[in-house]
């Protein structure tokens, strides 16, 4: 690797890591629609008719999954939230893949002289 190719990886990461720094609230989850019942007697949902979609929200935390109805005017506001974890991930895999480059193109100082 040539240190023009160093250069431009060293200049992503730092647009990476900036992007990291200033990454919005977040949640993990997955948000999903889902068929329900209302809940009143009076609807034909209670007694075999068709159902209202709705919106879900599940979440595994230390092993135990919590399951969440996602109100009408929450919908929004949680999908930015799942959105902000996924562009974590991305960030951190992408961070991560310039990390493993540059350790690879990086001779470690006394290398070669054990043994
Ligand atoms: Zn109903």
């Amino acid at each position: 690797m040539n240190s023009r190719q160093l250069d431009r990886l060293h200049q992503r990461r730092e647009v990476l890591l900036a992007e990291l720094h200033r990454l919005p609230n977040l949640m993990r989850g997955t948000v999903y629609e889902r068929e329900r019942k209302c809940g009143r007697a009076s609807c034909t949902c209670a007694t075999g008719g068709p159902r209202h979609l709705g919106l879900q929200f599940n979440v595994t935390l230390g092993g135990r999954t919590w399951t969440r109805y996602v109100r009408r005017g929450e919908r929004a506001e949680v999908e930015a939230l799942v959105a902000g974890y996924h562009r974590l991930r991305a960030l951190v895999d992408e961070i991560t893949e310039i990390n493993v480059e540059l350790l690879n193109a990086t001779p470690v100082a006394g290398a070669g002289r054990r043994g």
